[in-house]
């Protein structure tokens, strides 16, 4: 239950209704919750200040919870922070009249650019009292720095941080450091501090997304019983309430739709508004890596499943609204592809928006559908397509496509859609319908298309030879192997953003090793020996932990890569050269451990390993393992396979994630664990 002391006292006598959410409170709340690493006081931290929101401002209540995320906008909408290092370092001795080297010389000392800002301010003597910042303010000041683009572009971006910066932390400024110890927020909490991390993209606070979908349910709860009755919300409503939200946002992860339509509506009744729709993405439902056929029988024992192939592409979900539907959705993608049938979106696993990279296949699509589909939601992959010997190529050649601003007729790489699930169809959510029902619906609203469009090839059996020649034959069709999914029954609705149970994959290639490959982040480089000096020969690599929001090293890797892919790797990583590991960087600190060089977290490669091991070098669920003596888990025999850039670094494996392949390879643990969230 929310109960945190709060002396009694109103913790923001400033604050009245119908203001703007003052800026400072917000961040009060942040320290507060930086301070405890208990996840129910965050919880509850995060729930009374979103319930004093509702109170006085509601109309604040989207930015104050963007602004807690850490996301300006929903993901499809592409609009990404994570400014680099340099161009803050620049902004805060500008706007604070330090010099770069001051700067730098306090980065080096304190290693938190945030706490760099923050000190920078308060030894900033002041002619004025900047009007203090509002959340909707500060929002709107980030947004405008993440979306210029074009010529200058950095410079104004450097001027938009420093427009901000200024007005940080009235209270602080001109205290010349007086009975101010930044590093433990005496003199108040800094806004300086958390404009950098928000800047950053890492606030760093152990509050993770889940934990502010929870504590916004729980303040809208409280919002409608209490403070419209008077009455305190039984468990039962809490945890009601809790559900409906998390459901309706796994369906419709937008909170510019789902906010005003939970203050319009109130909580309880969203599921009758919020339904899934064309135009905003879900996070795609993703599978379990198993070892062999034998392990897949055993978790699917005595059920009714199918063996689908396993195409080696993109993930692609499609969506497409007709003209003349019945009902008319708000297609709010930016760059919806419009045809005289219809419009239409495709969006990456990612929920980024591709639709500028495959104009072929928007322009195809209405060809491919039924007369009376008028709209729909498809979960596909794009498979590169050999239209000489109509046949899958390798994943390679598709990766060779342009990624935006394709012209139909310049489209080198012809792609063939194999369509896998349907999630929604003429004004309808599927997504709690079994999948045997999903399977059929797709195959009656859709016509294949050879080369264009195809159905999954599958096979439904339970026999181990059966599985083995499909397993065989899909690998020969350039497949990776075999998707495995629950046929009937509830636990084979579509589970958006859960890597499920109740979808497991077998690839050929791992079948002899750990189960999977692995999604790993780019930390750090050692430069090359002999041929190799002039690039980075090796790198160490981390996994990511959601909780902690940290990356945790896991190996170092210096096979698998061809020289040329080297000389790429060089350039791309050396524009992303900072001068020290980041605070949120958990690794060794042995003087023999450390890189030549570290980087911005910015790129994720997959790789291959023989075995996990545990090393007192890597700090990989060091956290999570009962040994508890600092090791962590790490990878033998890495091999690097290609670069995953559908994936942003915090979508890495995590360290969960690892600590299970880790317990699996030991038999330490034959628990099959519940269904997790995989995108949080
Ligand atoms: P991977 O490296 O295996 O693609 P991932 O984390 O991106 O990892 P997984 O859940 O592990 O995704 O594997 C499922 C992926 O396989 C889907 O994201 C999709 O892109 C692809 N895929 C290919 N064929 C199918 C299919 N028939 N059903 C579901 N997914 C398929």
């Amino acid at each position: 239950q929310l109960t945190l002391k709060t002396g009694g006292k109103d913790p923001y006598p400033d604050w009245k209704a119908g203001d703007p959410v003052p800026y400072a409170a917000l961040c009060t709340t942040f320290s507060k919750i930086e301070m405890t690493t208990k996840r129910l006081e965050i919880l509850a931290h995060c729930s009374l200040f979103l319930r004093q929101v509702l109170r006085l401002t509601p109309e604040d209540l989207l930015p104050t919870v963007q602004l807690m995320i850490n996301k300006l906008a929903a993901d499809y909408a592409g609009i990404e922070l994570g400014i680099g290092e340099s161009l803050i370092m620049k902004a805060i001795g500008e706007s604070t009249g330090r010099s770069l080297n001051i700067i730098k010389a306090d980065q080096n000392e304190i290693g938190d650019l945030g706490l760099v800002a923050a000190k920078s301010r308060s030894n900033q003597p002041t002619m004025f009292k900047p009007k203090a910042l509002t959340v909707r303010g500060v929002r709107e000041g980030l947004m405008g720095i993440a979306t210029i683009e074009g010529q200058g572009a950095q410079g104004r971006k450097v001027a938009g941080i420093k427009k901000l910066l200024s007005a940080a932390d009235a209270h602080l400024a001109g205290k010349g450091g007086k009975g101010v110890d930044i590093t433990k927020d005496k003199g108040g909490p800094s806004e300086a501090k958390f404009i950098v991390r928000t800047l950053e993209g890492k606030l760093r606070l152990g509050l993770a997304e889940k934990t502010v979908l929870v504590a916004l349910a729980q303040a809208m709860v409280f919002h409608e019983t209490t403070e419209n009755s008077g009455r305190v919300p039984s468990t039962e409503q809490l945890a009601r309430g809790e559900r409906i939200l998390k459901s309706v946002y796994s369906e419709l992860p937008s909170y510019e739709v789902v906010i005003p339509a939970m203050l319009q509506y109130g909580i309880f009744d969203l599921p009758n508004k919020c339904k899934l729709r064309p135009g905003v993405p879900l996070k795609p439902m993703l599978a379990k890596p198993t070892k062999s056929i034998s392990e897949v029988l055993d978790r699917f024992e005595g059920k009714n499943f199918t063996c689908e192939y396993k195409y080696d592409g993109e993930r692609a979900q499609i969506h497409f609204v007709a003209h003349d539907a019945p009902q008319e959705y708000a297609t709010t993608a930016p760059s919806a592809g419009k045809s005289d049938k219809g419009v239409a979106n495709i969006f990456s696993r990612n929920s980024e928006d591709l639709s500028k990279k495959y104009p072929d296949i928007l322009a195809k699509l209405p060809t491919w559908v039924k007369q009376g589909t008028k709209s729909f939601v498809l979960d596909c992959e794009t498979v590169a397509w050999d239209t000489i010997e109509k046949k899958v190529l390798a994943f390679q050649q598709l990766m060779t496509r342009k990624r935006k601003d394709v012209k139909v007729e310049d489209v080198k790489v012809k792609v063939c859609v194999f369509a896998f699930d349907l999630l929604f169809l003429n004004g309808e959510a599927l997504v709690n319908k079994s999948f045997q029902e999903r399977r059929e619906l797709l195959r009656s609203s859709f016509v294949e298309t050879e080369g264009e469009f195809a159905f999954a090839a599958f096979a439904n059996t339970n026999d181990l030879e059966e599985i083995q020649t499909l397993l065989e034959e899909s690998v020969k069709a350039s497949c990776e192997g075999l998707m495995v999914k629950m046929l009937d029954g509830p636990e084979s609705s579509y589970e958006p953003s859960k890597r499920s149970q109740n979808w497991l994959k077998v690839k050929k290639d791992y079948l002899a090793g750990v189960g999977d490959s692995i999604d790993l982040v780019v930390l750090g480089a050692y430069y090359g020996k002999g041929k190799r000096t002039s690039w980075y020969g090796a790198f160490l690599l981390a996994c990511y932990n959601p909780n902690t929001q940290n990356y945790e090293t896991v190996c170092n890797i210096g096979t698998g890569f061809s020289e040329a892919i080297l000389e790429d790797f060089h350039s791309q990583l050396k524009q992303h050269v900072i001068d020290r590991p980041k605070p949120f960087y958990n690794h060794s600190t042995g003087n023999k451990d450390q890189p030549d060089v570290w980087f911005e977290p910015r790129f994720v490669w997959e790789v291959k390993t023989a075995d996990l091991t545990l090393s007192p070098r890597y700090k990989a669920a060091a956290d999570q393992l009962s040994s508890g003596d600092g090791k962590g888990i790490s990878l033998r025999f890495p091999r690097f396979i290609k670069l995953r850039d559908d994936k942003k670094p915090e979508q890495a494996t995590t360290s969960r994630m690892i600590a299970e392949m880790y317990q699996k390879q030991e038999s330490v643990s034959k628990n099959r664990g519940p269904a997790v969230d995989d995108d949080f």
